[in-house]
């Protein structure tokens, strides 16, 4: 078992806080991301975990002993870097055996595994060559095989994908899936990237300043984000959010529309309402709307083509919105009046004081 539990961890350099009582349990075989944005605490985290970094207080657990004060070498995890760290002079074939010749497994397990982590990344046709020769996937795909070409219990990614190119991403976010499901091991994966976090990953915990503000599946963060700072930077383009008031019956008033919500427990008064992109319809005036649809009227200040869809920024009292327009058959110009229109149950209720959301 590889499951991977944090008790109220917590590192500070000097002033800063980098962790702030971190509880987190990654369960055995789980693809578990950490994300975040720069300098909330993902490096250290992983660092941690790995044994490299010493936490000043709470305790790592892994596979169901506490390794807190054991050594990186008696933890049994491996780690992938941001940066690829091959050694220049030696072939792709010595770069994936050089691991295994440190920790002095035998010439015929080294040529099984090197062999089998080459066929599992694809790069079997690299082997002979040195590393400058390798495009950057093939390079990025070395690094990933130092890492698992030792059987670790524990495997932790460090934003591995942050020096490819936008398709070559694309690729490698298949193949890490992929590459874990055949692997069946405990992979922690940390990145600032939002779409790799939807994507790959069973469960994904969102960090800020230190400490875990969502810890959930992919799909229910983005659903259901539980505080301001998940709902703001979970989704791409980002969630509109205006200032409204909040009834005690659950009523919303915005300067735009007024709509029922289920925030029923929330204190009444002044709060931010947020609705996302993707669940705004925007239709030229006149057109009929569902019966049960909230419906304002906007001006449309901008719009972006973006290939598959139109990015449409609407003028809305004194804020801008944003909508996704995917409808090819309309089109719309910048100064025309426009029907904007959502659901009433995907807008959120954000307290704006405890930041938490209904
Ligand atoms: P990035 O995505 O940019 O790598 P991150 O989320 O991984 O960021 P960390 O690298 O863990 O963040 O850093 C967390 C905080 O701790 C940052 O403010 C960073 O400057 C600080 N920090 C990390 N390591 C050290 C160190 N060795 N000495 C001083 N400060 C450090």
């Amino acid at each position: 078992m590889a499951e991977v539990h944090l008790r109220d961890v917590a590192k500070a350099f000097g002033p800063t806080q980098a962790l702030d009582g971190v509880e987190l349990r990654v369960e055995d075989g789980e693809f578990f991301c950490l994300l975040g944005p720069s300098g909330v605490g993902k490096t250290t985290l992983l660092r941690t975990i790995a044994g490299v970094e010493r936490p000043d207080r709470g305790e790592v657990w892994i596979g169901g002993r506490d390794v807190t004060h054991l050594p990186p070498a008696e933890r049994d995890v491996a780690m992938v870097f941001e940066t690829y760290a091959l050694y220049p002079h030696l072939t792709v074939w010595e770069n994936l055996a050089y691991p295994l010749r440190e920790r002095r497994v035998g010439p015929i397990d080294i040529k099984r595994r090197v062999e089998r982590t080459a066929e599992l990344l694809g790069i079997t046709h690299t082997l002979g060559r040195p590393p400058q020769t390798l495009s950057g996937g093939e390079m990025q795909r070395v690094a990933v095989g130092r890492a698992i070409v030792r059987e670790a219990q524990v495997y932790l990614f460090d934003e591995p994908l942050s020096h490819l190119d936008a398709q070559l991403r694309e690729h490698m976010r298949a193949e890490l899936k992929r590459l874990h499901r055949e692997m069946g091991s405990t992979l922690i994966y940390a990145t600032p990237d939002q779409l790799e976090a939807m994507t790959m990953p069973d469960r994904v915990a969102v960090l800020r300043a230190g400490s875990v503000a969502q810890c959930d599946p992919p799909l229910e963060v983005y659903l259901r984000p539980k505080r301001l700072f998940v709902a703001r930077y979970v989704g791409e383009p980002p969630m509109n959010f205006l200032d409204a008031d909040l009834d005690a019956s659950g009523k919303v008033k915005t300067a735009a529309f007024a709509c029922r919500t289920k925030a029923r427990d929330m204190v009444a008064g002044a709060c931010l309402v947020g609705v996302r992109p993707e669940d705004l319809t925007v239709a030229p005036t006149g057109r009929p709307t569902p019966p049960d649809a909230v419906s304002f009227a906007a001006e449309v200040y901008a719009v972006e083509m973006c290939g598959d869809y139109d990015l449409v920024t609407l003028t809305v009292g004194a804020d801008h919105m944003t909508a996704i327009a995917s409808d090819h058959s309309t089109r719309f110009a910048t100064g025309q009046t426009v029907n904007v229109s959502f659901a009433s149950e995907r807008l959120y209720v954000i307290d704006p004081v405890t930041e938490r959301v209904a």
